[in-house]
């Protein structure tokens, strides 16, 4: 049966070369189109269509070949485009497209309202919010010499104070992380209150939004909101993405791969193996702008005491919803891409489609 087929396409735009991994086919013959399909034909007769995440072009090789040593009947077809597109943003993680809710994103909206997922209350409006502003990202410093050979205009920001090094915001501004908005405490009033440890609750439904900063602002999770606006659908930000911009900022930062997540009883060890890769998994669904995860709950064998393993308190939530991302993932990939070593292999796009 057709549905026996498994499968798994990769292209990496950096080699401009696609691969696809055929699994539980036989004697396969193949199909190419310049519109970005491929159909494969079984010895038996059976069909598979596959749509690739991204259209090679024209090609200038292609070849398939069966998997030596796999028990299992197992193809490897590789396409080599004709031309490699460079597309910038899939390349660098300074360039990465920003996360859904940013400033631009938000000024377009038509009385935009940001509002407690549980029970609708205003938490940022018109009311409270006079000016949006980016955050500068949290390791702002360590990019200064970055943007100082490059000076990109938008993130500039003005109310950074480089002397004392730290936030100054005034009451109704709001800055905007890649997963969060924070502001003065007294932004909120009325509309949070602060419990004993730090945490900020709804005042309406005393559900617990936040908390303070070290520097006695509070910080929402934009997954503990709903967006409305007047000509906009409601919209919620996946929980799971908090992950994928703290494992953003770590590589950002100091451009480690290695990232142990932890929360309260849970921890989790990430390689950032790739990214910027297109994948169409067997399932049909294709993914932008990848990042290639290996992950571990246990100490993965080849860390060394060498490696440098950042780690990260991250919120049991997104914590939890992203593990279960990574799995659903794992579980359809050909079994010969499941796992390298003790890692299990999976794929997560770097910003909300
Ligand atoms: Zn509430
Ligand atoms: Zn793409």
């Amino acid at each position: 049966m057709a549905d026996s087929i498994g499968f798994l396409v990769e292209y990496l735009p950096r080699i401009g070369t696609t691969s696809v991994v055929l699994d539980g086919i036989k004697e396969p013959s193949l199909k190419y189109s310049d519109l970005g399909k491929i159909t494969v034909q079984d010895g038996r007769g059976e069909r598979l269509d596959i749509t690739l995440p991204y259209n090679p072009g024209k090609l200038k090789s292609k070849r398939l070949v069966r998997v030596s040593n796999s028990n299992k009947d197992e193809y490897l077809l590789i396409l080599k485009s004709e031309e490699v597109r460079m597309d910038k943003s899939h390349n660098d993680v300074l360039l990465m497209p920003q996360m859904k809710w940013n400033k631009r994103q938000l000024n377009g909206l038509k009385n935009f309202r940001l509002c407690c997922l549980k029970c609708d209350g205003d938490i940022i409006d018109r009311g409270n919010c006079s000016r949006l502003n980016e955050m500068p990202s949290e390791f702002w410093m360590e990019l200064m010499d970055y943007w100082h050979c490059h000076k990109p205009q938008d993130k500039t920001s003005e109310f950074y104070s480089l002397q004392k090094n730290s936030l100054s915001p005034c009451v109704k501004e709001i800055l905007i992380g890649d997963s969060f908005f924070q502001a003065v405490e007294e932004t909120f009033d009325g509309r949070t209150a602060v419990l004993d440890g730090n945490l900020a609750m709804c005042s309406n439904c005393k559900k617990i939004l936040g908390r303070r900063t070290s520097d006695r602002m509070l910080r929402i999770p934009k997954w503990k909101l709903r967006l409305k606006s007047d000509d906009c659908q409601e919209d919620v930000f996946p929980a799971e993405f908090e992950v994928i911009s703290i494992l953003l900022n770590c590589n950002r930062a100091n451009s480690t791969r290695y990232i142990l997540l932890r929360s309260d009883d849970i921890q989790l060890y990430i390689w950032l193996f790739a990214m910027g890769i297109e994948v169409t998994l067997a399932n049909g669904r294709t993914l932008h702008n990848c990042f290639k995860i290996f992950y571990s709950d246990v100490i993965p064998s080849n860390i060394g005491f060498k490696a440098n393993v950042d780690e990260e308190q991250v919120d049991k939530v997104p914590l939890d919803k992203f593990i279960d991302a990574l799995e659903t993932t794992n579980s359809i990939l050909p079994s010969s891409k499941q796992r390298f070593g003790t890692w299990k292999i999976s794929y997560f796009p770097a910003a909300v489609e």
